[in-house]
């Protein structure tokens, strides 16, 4: 059967990828000319990469890991050492462990944090452990009973104390979802934790070996037209056109430079576009859905990632780094964590803005400046006096609306992969899903779409043919 999907980030991949699995025939339309959405990279004239977002990827993305194995390349994955690595702005230049022994689990989450005495006094770590008990213990319905308050809100329920915020949570809320603890679902980090504390190596973390376009998309792409599939760049979905019964008839592809719009015709239509794009692409006859007016509460959040290439060397961490900064969220030097960018002498920090509400229509020059005088902070030795490295150059990305943002009661605005409308599903990462929205929430939203649209096709090949 033929599948049109609209959208080649992560979701819209998979889709195709385990489409084609099931024996059908997927044909992909992406706007840009380029492929990945929000893992999306670029080369410039130099041919430095720089990209959409840093990306890490966790032990605790089964279904990523599954898609690299399935394709061959799981050895693209650069796995750093167990331990998640947070700057101390107290004390600049000096980086606090949680290093994560290699026994199960939780023991291993809860001697980390036993062992880390730079960042916790042990009454904030008792008390931490004490209020985290309930989504220990009573596991994902809790965890998504929480959803009606901010994890700001959720601490002071459960006594945990505000250092115990400031000095973790809003780090990993700011890395999770580009929010602050103020506005963040309890829901997330709570999710998030509940997976690192039920899997060993859960929040054990990987780079990409190289830009995700190339070293991740491409070979999705290719597994898919090997087999049959098709994947056209630079074809934005314009609009459903609907037969009279209001299932979709035809997707009208825009045509750019010139070239006529032209319809497209498929057994089934998967949107793998992100919610906002999707929302103003409704047809009419289907807004008054309560399936479909559920989107009007999901809108992208805005987040900027930034990346500077200096003149010499300020880091020999190969690994992600949380900031702890007011203004950035997490970092790497990705001339040490990344092979393909690697560099044995001059750094590339990677940096991710966020939250990025008050930033992102700021000019690049304001962006640059507030990012350079937070990094004075964090590396005072190399950036401050006389002899400080210099900027080489610097490349800005800002993503005005990137992954949903996940304030308390989205989630019963998450759609399923299946809608009201018998021919058209959904995919991205913003769906139903137990991955929030990550790569690995799209991966496991494609795979469910795809799953969802085979098995409307085998319902219809069971419907008994009428005999007279
Ligand atoms: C700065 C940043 C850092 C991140 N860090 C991490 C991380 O460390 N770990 C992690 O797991 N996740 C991270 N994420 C989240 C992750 O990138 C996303 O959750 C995931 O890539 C979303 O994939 P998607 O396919 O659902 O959506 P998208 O990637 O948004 O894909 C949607 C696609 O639809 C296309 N499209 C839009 N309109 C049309 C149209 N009219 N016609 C055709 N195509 C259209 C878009 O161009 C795009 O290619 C990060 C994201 C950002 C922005």
């Amino acid at each position: 059967m033929r599948v049109a999907i609209a959208g080649a980030g992560l979701a819209g991949l998979a889709c195709g990828k385990y489409l084609v699995d099931a024996g059908h025939q997927p044909v992909i339309y992406e706007s840009r000319d380029v492929l990945g959405g929000l893992v999306a990279a670029w080369q410039d004239e130099e041919g430095d990469w720089y990209e959409t977002g840093l990306h890490a990827f966790f032990g605790a993305y089964p279904n990523m890991l599954q898609l690299l194995a399935e394709l061959g390349i799981s050895d693209r994955l650069q796995w750093k050492q167990h331990t998640l690595i947070f700057n101390q702005p107290e004390k600049p230049g000096v980086l606090s462990r949680f290093d994560v022994p290699d026994i199960p689990t939780p023991f291993n989450i809860i001697v980390a944090i036993l062992r880390n005495n730079d960042m916790l006094t042990w009454e904030q770590k008792f008390r931490f452990a004490i209020g985290l008990t309930p989504a220990m213990l009573r596991g994902q319905q809790y965890v998504e009973a929480m959803d009606k308050y901010t994890l700001l809100e959720w601490l002071r329920r459960q006594g945990i104390d505000e250092r115990v915020n400031s000095d973790i949570f809003v780090a990993a809320s700011k890395a999770l979802t580009f929010l602050d603890p103020d506005q963040v679902s309890a829901t997330i980090p709570l999710t998030a934790l509940n997976r690192f504390l039920q899997e060993r190596y859960g929040s054990k973390i990987a780079f990409l070996d190289g830009s995700p376009t190339e070293r991740l998309c491409q070979p999705i792409v290719d597994y898919i037209t090997e087999r049959g599939g098709e994947v056209h760049l630079l074809s934005p979905l314009k609009e459903y056109e609907l037969n009279p019964d209001h299932t979709v008839a035809a997707m009208v592809i825009r045509g750019l430079n010139g070239r006529p719009d032209y319809r497209v015709q498929a057994d089934a239509y998967v949107s793998a576009l992100p919610v906002d794009p999707l929302k103003v692409l409704l047809p009419a006859a289907w807004r008054s859905l309560p399936f479909f007016r559920k989107l009007e509460g999901l809108e992208g959040v805005p987040v900027i990632n930034i990346h500077l290439w200096f003149d010499r060397k300020l880091s020999d961490v190969d690994h992600l780094l949380f900031s702890r900064s007011p203004v950035l969220s997490v970092y790497a030097d990705m001339s040490n964590t990344c092979k393909a960018y690697s560099d044995p002498d001059r750094s590339m920090l990677e940096l991710v803005l966020a939250p990025a509400k008050d930033w992102i229509d700021r000019s690049e020059a304001e962006i640059l400046e507030v990012t350079m005088a937070e990094l004075r902070k964090l590396f005072p030795q190399h950036l401050t006096g006389e002899n400080a490295a210099q900027l080489r150059k610097y490349k800005i990305v800002k993503t005005p609306r990137s992954v949903y943002q996940a304030t308390p009661g989205r989630q019963a605005c998450r759609p399923t992969q299946t809608t009201p409308i018998a021919n058209f599903f959904l995919a991205g990462s913003y769906t139903l899903q137990r991955y929030l929205g990550s790569m690995e929430g799209a991966v496991l939203s494609g795979k469910l779409a795809a799953q969802a649209v085979a098995a409307h096709f085998s319902q219809r090949a069971q419907v008994p043919v009428a005999v007279h």
